[in-house]
């Protein structure tokens, strides 16, 4: 058993293994594979295929250099998704008690405390001052 190990670690050397795209692919695989219990279709059935080929070839690739560039966009865009839900949960978990307002210099969102009127405001990212109305 010793002697397989061995040989798999030794042929994935230099390869670029698992990585986070790689799982999502394979969540992507095992979703696409439960649909197609419903839906018998060969186009469906050529897509998943070609996951499943991605995937094989990603994993085994030894262009490391390449496969990180694709895995690094695939992270960018998933903190992207993240941080979009995440902002959206804190706006309407403060929505009685703070306000978002947008700078006018530099469109930079600001939470701001929720006091009806008119408040001067200074944007931390710019550091232009404007006045804004609070309904
Ligand atoms: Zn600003």
């Amino acid at each position: 058993m010793y002697g397989f190990f061995y040989r798999i670690q030794r042929f994935m050397a230099g390869r670029n293994g698992v990585d986070k795209l790689n799982r999502f692919l394979f969540v992507f695989y095992i979703v696409l594979s439960v649909f197609s219990i419903f839906i018998h279709s060969l186009v469906f059935y050529l897509i998943q295929l070609s996951f499943a080929g991605l995937i094989v070839f990603r994993t085994l690739s030894k262009n490391i250099y390449r496969r990180s560039k694709e895995n690094l966009l695939y992270i960018k865009c998933e903190t992207a998704v993240k941080n979009f839900f995440i902002r959206n949960k804190n706006r309407i978990r403060d929505r009685k008690t703070h306000s978002y307002i947008k700078c006018k210099h530099c469109k930079a969102k600001l939470r701001v405390k929720r006091n009806k009127g008119k408040h001067t405001v200074r944007c931390p990212k710019c550091r232009q001052e404007f006045s804004v109305t609070i309904r």
